[in-house]
């Protein structure tokens, strides 16, 4: 099948949830490239929206997977399974995190984080605890119950109404916020840095705040980081670069490299919330997802690319803001470790994102106005330098 086939037989036979999307079908990848069926190699500033955190065709993790394919793919949760129990210690052990459970998404993730939440109030006798609050702007998944958490209106209209008990508040007002609080809040739920509304970060006094006001009212604290963890900011987790902990937190995305898995962690006072009966899955941890993060996680450690993550990305925004000094097209930059949006005048962002296409570049177009980039971990100095002197080159050519 050429190109032009693919997306005949596409049309014909896909529900259309993504319309038309960018003219090009991959083939396979390697490192941060990818190649098309065309035969044109692109640059992946994208990792697969934060998923392919060692890039494309990374060796342990092909070798891990190949490995346990051939050994076993699934035995269900009925019994034991090493990989899970060994992938729930790794996670536990590097985070503040005591238990951990496995999923497949990360809408699977927070709905089951709601759900904990929910349980650790009906088994403290105080059913009545079940507001959650959560950020304007935010997304927190695509079940009905996240679209109820995300607070984007866009993606709540068709399908009202929606699961009861979430409000929505600015993020960084901790005044509106605490407006908002009362006897009935179970949960505060929110993202370090805003990844599909537009990257942008929380600040570390109002995080330090929402903390203190959780601790005071019997207030879970959820992080979802599905997109700021395993190493995207420049820490393994995200919490960690504003050194106030969560109760639980939610990650997917990076996790497996590829493979889908998601993952609800959290404190034992809140896990014990569930007991046998109260959630389940089928295919959640299963031997060959489990061993995917496993993979990604040793891969992370041995070839340090937390601290690649960290140095990489500081170098990317700096470089960036000094292309913000040389164009006023560019209005701001922002962001952590290699999680990076610039905001650029009106309409500006969505031609950027089609020529840097064109020159082989995979970027994120956010309301028309930001391009996001989420390069892979493995991500180096030199190919920063590709990017950015391909950006300048681009908006020259669109002045
Ligand atoms: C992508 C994302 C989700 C949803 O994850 P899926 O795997 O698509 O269900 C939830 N929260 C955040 C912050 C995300 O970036």
């Amino acid at each position: 099948m050429n190109l032009n086939e693919i997306i005949a037989t596409d049309k014909a036979y896909y529900m259309n949830t993504f319309g038309d999307r960018t003219p090009v079908c991959f083939e396979y990848g390697k490192g941060i490239s990818l190649y098309s069926t065309d035969g044109k190699e692109y640059k992946d500033f994208m990792s697969g929206i934060a998923v392919s955190s060692l890039g494309h065709s990374h060796p342990k993790l092909v070798s891990a997977l190949k490995e346990q394919a051939q050994m076993l793919l699934h035995t269900s949760s009925l019994y034991y399974i090493k990989q899970q129990a060994m992938l729930a210690k790794e996670l536990c052990d590097s985070s503040c995190a005591d238990k951990a459970f496995f999923c497949n998404s990360g809408a699977e993730a927070n709905e089951g984080a709601i759900k904990l939440v929910k349980n650790y109030f009906y088994k403290k006798d105080m059913p009545h605890k079940s507001e959650i609050i959560t950020l304007i702007n935010s997304f927190h998944g695509r079940t009905l119950t996240t679209v109820a958490a995300t607070g984007q209106e866009k993606y709540q209209k068709p399908y009202k109404p929606l699961t009861p008990g979430f409000i929505h508040v600015p993020i960084n007002d901790i005044n509106i916020l605490k407006q908002h609080i009362n006897n009935n809040t179970a949960a505060i739920m929110l993202e370090l840095v805003q990844g599909e509304g537009g990257v942008y970060p929380i600040d570390t006094e109002y995080l330090k705040e929402v903390k203190r006001l959780c601790e005071d009212n019997e207030i879970i604290l959820v992080y979802d980081e599905i997109q700021t963890g395993i190493g995207r900011t420049g820490k393994l987790f995200g919490y960690q670069s504003y050194g106030v902990e969560p109760d639980i937190f939610t990650l997917a995305k990076g996790l497996g490299g590829g493979i889908p898995i998601g993952a609800i962690c959290a404190k034992d006072f809140v896990a014990v919330g569930f007991v046998p009966g109260d959630h389940g899955t089928t295919f959640g941890g299963n031997p060959f997802c489990c061993s995917a993060g496993l993979a990604v996680l040793a891969a992370i450690k041995d070839e340090g690319l937390v601290e690649n993550a960290y140095t990489v990305g500081q170098y990317a925004k700096e470089c960036l803001e000094s292309l913000k000094l040389e164009f006023p097209e560019i209005i701001e930059v922002r962001g952590l470790g290699l999680m990076l949006g610039i905001e650029l005048t009106e309409g500006l962002a969505a031609t950027l994102h089609a020529k840097l296409f064109e020159k082989g570049y995979l970027t994120g177009c956010i309301a028309g106005k930001i391009l996001r980039i989420l390069p892979p971990l493995i991500v180096t100095k030199a190919d920063i330098d590709g990017f950015i002197n391909t950006l300048k080159l681009c908006i020259k050519e669109i002045k």
